[in-house]
Parts: structure tokens; sequence; C-alpha cells
């Protein structure tokens, strides 16, 4: 494994905050990450940011087609040498949130995500693959920690938001190991861990009310401290109606959004387009 210290070292390259350059410096961490991945032989893996290819060698060395979007020219240059004359990796200069996931998976020949993210971008990132799950069936991801903590949060907690929400609803999602600063170089200022989501097939909301369905979770979660009373406020149904509406539902009033579950809020959909 390339040491990023001596690269760094022996290059001059520094490493990019805005890009969230942490790499990671001890081979038992990445082997670690590649082992908790539930990676079986012969799939595809979609990498994001390899940086200077830790995990990508294990990878490989493990048998497996890799796909692997760097954005960052000069990594990009230095994997390109390193990796030449490798028929299973597949190395892209371009932009994890930009590139069109479309032209390069489907449904038939899917991709098993697993990277050390660029922390900065993980939430936009994350509900690009949800949007297109059908190229993704298992996403393993090394996250900062209190993005993790959202992700699995259950219903009557904290961390339960739209987050969770919209993850849940398509992937069942688990809670790996921590990941110790000390692991990366430079160390990140925040804590990490990892975790695990394995598409649900069929989801709990079905693709046709989806849409819909955000559009709920957005309005009630706004204002995390207001009513569901409050929150649903609307020009076409009256307080009244709400409550009776509620109430039908064995919903409280006056309770706040973090204490509905993923299926209320599916009912609750339904029974105010009038269809319960
Ligand atoms: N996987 C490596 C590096 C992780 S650091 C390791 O674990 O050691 C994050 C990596 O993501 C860096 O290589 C950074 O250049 C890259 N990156 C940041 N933003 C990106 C983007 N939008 N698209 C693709 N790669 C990106």
């Amino acid at each position: 494994m390339i040491s990023p210290q001596r690269y760094f070292r022996e290059s001059g390259f520094r490493a990019k905050k805005s890009l969230g350059q942490n790499f990671l410096i001890h081979a038992e961490t990445v082997k670690k990450i590649a082992d908790w991945a539930d990676l079986r032989e012969g799939e595809t893996l979609l990498e994001i940011g390899p940086g200077l290819g830790a995990l990508t060698e294990v990878l490989l060395a493990r048998g497996f087609l890799v796909v692997a979007i760097e954005r960052d020219r000069q990594l990009y240059a230095f994997l390109q040498t390193h990796f030449k004359e490798r028929p299973c990796l597949r190395l892209l200069h371009d932009h994890a949130l930009k590139i069109n996931y479309a032209d390069l998976f489907s449904h038939e020949s899917p991709a098993h995500i697993v990277a050390n993210l660029p922390y900065s971008i993980s939430t936009p990132i994350l509900e690009r693959w949800i949007e297109s799950r059908e190229l993704f069936p298992r996403i393993h991801l090394l996250l900062q920690e209190e993005i993790v903590e959202r992700i699995i949060a259950p219903v009557n907690s904290s961390d339960y938001g739209r987050l969770s929400i919209f993850v849940q609803t398509y992937y069942e999602s688990h809670r790996g190991p921590k990941i110790p600063r000390g692991s990366f170089f430079p160390e990140p200022d925040v804590e990490s861990r990892l975790v695990s989501l394995v598409r649900r097939d069929p989801p709990l909301v079905q693709d046709e009310i989806a849409g819909a369905f955000d559009d709920l979770v957005r309005r009630i979660f706004r204002h995390r401290r207001k009513t569901l009373r409050n929150s649903l406020r609307s020009r076409s149904l009256s307080p009244a109606q709400i409550e009776e509406i509620l109430r039908s539902l064995n919903l409280n009033a006056q309770s706040r959004p973090e204490t509905v579950s993923i299926q209320d809020l599916v009912r609750l959909m339904r029974a105010l387009k009038g269809e319960s």
C-alpha cells in the first residue's frame, strides 16, 4: 500500500479540504472495510474517490471489476500510472455528483458501491444513488459518524429525519464499526464509521407515490418542533379535517414529526389524498 505521508513528501502534494481528502494509512483498516462490505464473487464495484488507491488495490486483488471515479486531476494521473495495464479497473476522471451513472451501469449489470467518501458531498451523493437505486443493490460506505447516525436512526430518536426516512424507505441500513481518526492522513476533524445499505425489493413506498411521499416528509420535517397538526395546515383542509384524519390513523395531533414511522407517514399521505 502506498504511504500517503511519503507520497505527499515526495510529490509536494497537499490535501485539499474542499475535496475531503483524508487518506487511509493502515493496511488493516483497508482490509477491515473490504471485509465489512458484503461482496460476492464476480461483482462489479463502484468506488468514489480512490485517492491513492488503497482500497482499489485490495478490491482488485480480491478479483473484482472496479469502476473508480476520481475528481482530483493529480491523483487521477497518479492512479493511471500506478494501475497501468490492470484490465479489471476502469478509472474515470469525473465528478461523482455530475456523472451519469446510467451510462455505466444498468438494472441488468448493476454495481455495488464501496467507498471512503469525501464527507462534504456524502448526503447529496447518497440521494443521487438512491434516486438511481435500480443500479445499486448494495452500498458500503465510510462516512462521518453523525451522518451514519442520521441514516440509521429509528423513529422516536433525535436523529430521525428526512435523511433516515429517505434512505430507510429504499434500503435496509446497518451500522458498522467505527474507524478512528488516527487511521487517516491528514486526520479528519470528525469521527468516522462504516455503514451498509441493502436495497429493499420492494421498497416501503412504491415508485408511483414516491414524489408525493417526499413532499409530505419535507413539509412535516421543515420545522421539527412544530406539531403534526400545525405542519399539515393547508388551504385545502380545515384544522378540524386534519384533526379528524390524524385521529382516524391513531396519530396524536400534538406529536412532533420524529414520532411518526415511515409506515404511518405512508398512511397519512394516503389519508390526506382522500384514499383511505
Ligand atoms: N479512498 C481513498 C481517498 C479518500 S479521500 C482512501 O480511502 O484513502 C476522498 C477522495 O475523494 C479523494 O481522493 C478526493 O480527491 C475524491 N473526491 C472528492 N470529491 C470528489 C468528487 N466529487 N468525485 C469524485 N471524487 C472525489
